[in-house]
């Protein structure tokens, strides 16, 4: 049989927007969902990010058919699909521990969706084949569940998801098993799929790191309810809340005042170029990658801190410095490391002088979430 590789076919699936409206979902006095409403466009891949319990596998499990909600309405393209059983969505799933059946073979797993689908046997090959393909397992179909690594397993979880060509693709944390560099390598590949098909995916995570890396868009969820839906670099510039900053990326918040049009730190009037959020309070978020070392009597255009030097840490592919502000907070600033070296740092104890350009002065809102 000829090999049909995956370069420059055209793209296998039309893909469908998925449309969530006030979907709630409670086990006992748990809010799992609570009034979800979502519009992932087609052919996007969206992330679901959030901590643990905090209703990504519930809005999955629901967006599958496996979990039926208390209220509201899901559609793909313009088909309302609340009550329909699973197997008649379309929908591609990957699971966390993968799911495989291990007295199967490779083809045998993978080619299961299609037996429940009674496509004939010779398409079912190709198709099999195709998918294996797909996922850089060409070849493999004979073997068996056990005598392949972590990251093969995936891949053939992978391959099953795929292999009836679903227009929609949903994946629990699927790199959670791996160890962090067949992980971090595997993201990509995912993405590079994910470009290659094109159908839309939803994606979850508890990684912050992880679900920037692949996502169009990310859905910050905590407590049922997205906190924020953004592409990454608007989560990670502009934070909706406190929770969203927090969560994503290290940062330290201080304190700050309004006072008509400007916003003081301290006695400090800071330059911002951000829009201000319209809330009670502010709060600066510093990140500290995005915090420099100043000299001590630097004109530099930013925003000048001076504070105390209270722990310098060398950690390879960068430095962290925390320092103690005049107000008691404490800031932390990370910098890089060129030529193998650290040197002219401060020591402990050492006043030193921080800036924060006005492009990096971002203000959210400083009630806690
Ligand atoms: P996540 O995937 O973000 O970790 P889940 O969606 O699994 O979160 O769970 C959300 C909340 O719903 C948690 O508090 C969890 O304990 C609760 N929950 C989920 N499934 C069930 C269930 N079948 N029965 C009771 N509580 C559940
Ligand atoms: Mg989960």
């Amino acid at each position: 049989m000829a090999r049909d590789t995956t370069e420059g076919r055209p793209k296998l699936t039309q893909a469908l927007p998925i449309t969530i409206r006030n979907v709630t979902k409670k086990y006992g006095a748990v809010h799992a969902l609570d009034d979800v409403s979502l519009d992932v466009q087609s052919g996007e891949f969206l992330t679901l990010l959030g901590p643990s319990g905090s209703g990504k596998t519930t809005l999955l499990m629901v967006l599958a058919g496996f979990t039926r909600p208390d209220n509201g309405s899901l559609k793909f393209g313009p088909d309302e699909v609340i009550r329909k059983a699973p197997h008649l969505r379309d929908v591609g799933m990957v699971f966390q521990n993968y799911a495989l059946f291990p007295h199967m073979t490779v083809s045998g797993n993978v080619g299961y969706p299609l037996r429940l689908r009674k496509v004939p046997k010779p398409e079912a090959a190709a198709r099999i084949e195709r998918a294996l393909d797909t996922v850089q397992l060409g070849g493999y179909g004979d073997r068996r569940i056990d005598q392949l690594s972590g990251g093969q397993k995936q891949r053939v979880a992978l391959a099953r998801s795929i292999v009836f060509e679903p227009r929609i693709l949903l994946m629990d944390e699927p790199l959670s098993a791996l160890d962090k560099k067949l992980r971090d390598r595997m993201q990509i590949e995912l993405r590079h799929l994910h470009e290659k098909l094109g159908m839309t995916t939803v994606y979850v995570t508890h990684d912050q790191r992880e679900a920037l890396t692949m996502s169009d868009r990310i859905a910050v969820v905590n407590h049922g309810k997205i906190m924020q839906l953004a592409t990454p670099q608007q989560l990670y510039d502009s934070p909706a809340n406190r929770f969203v900053a927090d969560f994503i990326g290290d940062s330290t918040f201080l304190p700050v005042t309004r006072k008509g049009s400007q916003v003081l730190y301290g006695d400090t009037v800071l330059m911002h170029s951000g829009a201000l959020p319209d809330t009670p309070t502010l709060a600066l978020m510093v990140r500290p990658e995005r915090l420099r070392l100043a000299g001590a009597d630097s004109a530099d255009n930013a925003n000048i801190f001076h504070a105390t030097a209270s722990e310098v840490v060398y950690q390879g592919d960068s430095y962290l410095m925390y320092a103690r502000l005049s107000d008691g907070s404490e800031i932390s600033l990370r910098g890089s490391i060129r030529g193998g070296t650290v040197t002219g740092l401060p020591a402990v104890g050492d006043p030193v002088t921080l800036a924060l350009d006005p492009a990096d002065t971002i203000l959210i809102d400083g009630g806690d979430h």
